[in-house]
């Protein structure tokens, strides 16, 4: 067996936490980060973004082999050559391993290239704070950077070496039509990703979307000074001296005693949701939990106050040794009104402590600022939802990196006398075509039939249609109709705060989530606004949607049209509970395997879309059967029409079961205000 190397990966991980370096690569561990990232690479365009990156450094050799005896073998065998340019290749330090995406010799001197599928300004973006620190959006790549040369240097130490970061610019334009297609990926039998590349011409080269950065003097920065991490411990350390006890502990399988930080909220070493995954995983979350908190009984049901939503003061409640919920008080909370109706966020935040400290169950709505705005709503109501990405490389010529992309919306009504209707929809997942134009026309042609009160969850739709009417605005080439697809934008959006023009449109879009938070709490969503937990909350309880939706009336013959379901029926009960009815949808991917379904559903990056990005990006760069195509698209429609009747349940519900058929009238009391 090959000794426990730390690579640049395990370092990353080590700067976070380096407690986690002893959970990481043990199987009897759960570790929900999926160390394959195919897809979640696939969605970024990371693929494409590092197969574009060989053709700016051309004619270097590929160290192909996964296996690291012969990989590194090939790879001291090539750097015999005075001057040549390798991919993959790799090298070791003592316990310390590297793989570089590429790396260019010329006699004694060597460049070494790190890519990321990552945008950076070309005009604008600082890499490092005025003391000269790596900001915390760059600090994980640039460390990353300054890993690798530090292995390289010590691997060789009579050559020079320059290290750069390859990034694309946002500013780039695209030289020619159809670059991203140029790149399709598959996946071999034995689970290995193949970029393969089409045809690529000079003129796809000039001008570059891709630069290259030299960070050496930030590289020397972290060598020699004590840049803050988050852990007092290692802030007293240098680099190499950091670089030193992380490989001891991940050789030799030695845990580094945890010290709580807030980074604990989102640590990926927790057991799946019950129901799904394998029951015998450890949890590493818990048993550095139960050392913290001396508490051997501590386990992830205790409430802490990571759950809390919105809460900026976890790092000082860590440092006061306040880890749950029951341990806050309303000082460290300090509810205060603002000036809008319904809650503040802190006032939010002391609902859901007040509730968990009293074991109180119950939702909290504000029943008379809520009834104010249904009663300022123009029936009929109509419920969108968009399902967007980012693609790396554009579609077009003199179009831009990571430029957005609309590629299907779910459109429900509801009428003042209770009528629900699935009233349309469009997608696009045309390898090759961008959507956009075409996803706006459908949106105005299916919105300007009356002037009905538009709904949207999240502030996701008015920015990509802001960004659209952008689009539309700088085309060179401009659409027919590209006056009145403006228009159309404008009157049911704001302005975001960047474009040069300001506006809010007379039939602006409501935002149901902001609803959500300033009038409506369910303990049962433990805090989240997201669709996906407040969905389950409100179906548990809301009598109405149970009873209407537990018969098979959704998409059947007399009863709610739809486009994608026939005589569906939404509210299921099994083992004492609602089943969640995003759980009654098929897979968007038949290849997770059956044992890792949470890969796909614990990330709230995945969960609120990022499956459909995901979707989309397999569509356009995949190699796959028409068959596969279809059933990827039957799922994303399921998906996206499930999105906004989840909307529909939500406004059901408050009309039904709270504002109109209820003898309550005035908000419930909480004491919320100092
Ligand atoms: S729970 Fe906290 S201390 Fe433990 S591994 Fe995760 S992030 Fe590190």
């Amino acid at each position: 067996m090959r000794p426990r190397t730390l690579t640049k990966s395990r370092f990353q991980i080590a700067c976070q936490c380096p407690t986690k370096l002893f959970y990481l690569d043990q199987p009897e561990y759960s570790n929900v980060r999926r160390e394959d990232s195919f897809l979640e690479a696939l969605a970024e365009g990371g693929y494409q973004v590092h197969e574009l990156a060989k053709y700016y450094f051309p004619n270097g050799i590929e160290i192909d082999t996964l296996n690291t005896d012969q990989a590194l073998l090939e790879t001291k065998k090539r750097m015999e050559n005075d001057a040549i340019t390798l991919y993959e290749s790799a090298f070791q330090y003592q316990s310390l391993f590297i793989r570089i995406d590429i790396l260019v010799k010329n006699g004694a001197h060597l460049d070494l290239y790190e890519v990321k599928a990552k945008t950076y300004d070309s005009e604008g973006t600082n890499f490092v704070t005025k003391k000269g620190f790596p900001t915390a959006t760059w600090k994980p790549y640039l460390y990353d950077v300054a890993f690798q040369k530090y292995v390289l240097q010590n691997a060789y130490p009579r050559c020079t070496i320059s290290s750069h970061l390859v990034l694309v610019d946002k500013n780039a334009k695209c030289p020619t039509d159809g670059l991203n297609q140029k790149f399709t990926i598959k996946r071999d039998a034995d689970g290995r990703k193949r970029v393969t590349a089409h045809n690529i011409q000079p003129g796809d080269l000039a001008p570059p979307l891709l630069n290259a950065i030299n960070v050496d003097s930030i590289c020397h920065h972290i060598y020699t000074s004590k840049c803050p991490v988050p852990n007092d411990f290692y802030a007293s350390l240098s680099f190499a001296e950091k670089v030193q006890i992380f490989s001891e502990a991940y050789s030799s399988q030695t845990k580094i005693p945890p010290v709580p930080t807030k980074a604990c909220g989102d640590c990926e070493f927790i057991c799946p949701k019950s129901g799904v995954g394998s029951p015998d995983l450890r949890s590493g979350k818990e048993e550095c939990w139960r050392e913290i908190t001396k508490d051997p009984s501590y386990n992830s049901s205790k409430k802490t106050i990571f759950s809390l939503w919105n809460y900026r003061h976890k790092e000082r409640c860590i440092q006061q040794e306040k880890y749950y919920i029951q341990d806050l008080t309303k000082e460290d909370i300090q509810p205060k009104k603002d000036e809008k109706p319904g809650l503040s966020v802190s006032q939010r935040q002391w609902i859901q402590v007040h509730k968990e400290q009293e074991n109180d169950s119950s939702v909290w709505i504000d029943r008379d600022n809520l009834l104010k705005e249904v009663q300022s709503w123009t029936y009929p109501l109509h419920l969108i939802d968009f399902e967007t990405t980012m693609v790396a490389l554009p579609f077009h010529k003199g179009r831009h990196p990571y430029e957005g992309i609309a590629f299907q919306f779910s459109h429900h009504t509801l009428q003042s006398d209770g009528t629900v209707s699935h009233a349309g929809e469009f997608i696009n997942t045309e390898p090759g075509f961008f959507p956009n134009v075409e996803f706006v026309r459908q949106l105005k042609k299916q919105l300007e039939t009356d002037d009905g009160t538009i709904f949207r969850y999240s502030s996701h739709e008015n920015t990509f249609l802001t960004i659209i009417h952008s689009q539309l605005i700088t085309d060179p080439n401009p659409v027919p109709d590209q006056k009145e697809l403006c228009h159309f934008i404008q009157t049911i959006t704001k302005s975001t705060s960047k474009p040069s023009e300001k506006w809010i449109g007379n039939r602006n879009m409501v935002d149901l989530c902001e609803l959500v938070k300033r009038f409506f709490y369910d303990p049962r969503t433990e805090g989240s606004n997201s669709i996906k937990k407040v969905l389950p909350a409100i179906l548990s309880r809301s009598q109405f949607v149970q009873k209407k939706y537990s018969k098979p009336i959704y998409g059947s013959k007399d009863g709610i049209y739809s486009h994608n379901f026939d005589n569906w029926v939404w509210c299921q009960y099994a083992n004492n509970q609602w089943i969640n009815p995003y759980d009654l949808l098929p897979d968007l991917f038949q290849d997770i395997p059956d044992d890792k379904p949470w890969l796909l559903s614990t990330d709230d990056r995945l969960q609120d879309g990022g499956a459909a990005l995901t979707a989309y990006a397999r569509l356009q760069f995949s190699e796959m059967t028409e068959y596969e195509r279809k059933e990827i698209r039957k799922a994303l429609l399921k998906y996206c029409e499930l999105d906004t009747l989840a909307m529909v349940f939500i406004l059901e519900s408050w009309i039904q079961d709270y504002l109109f058929n209820c003898n309550k009238t005035t908000t419930e009391e909480v004491n919320i205000v100092q």
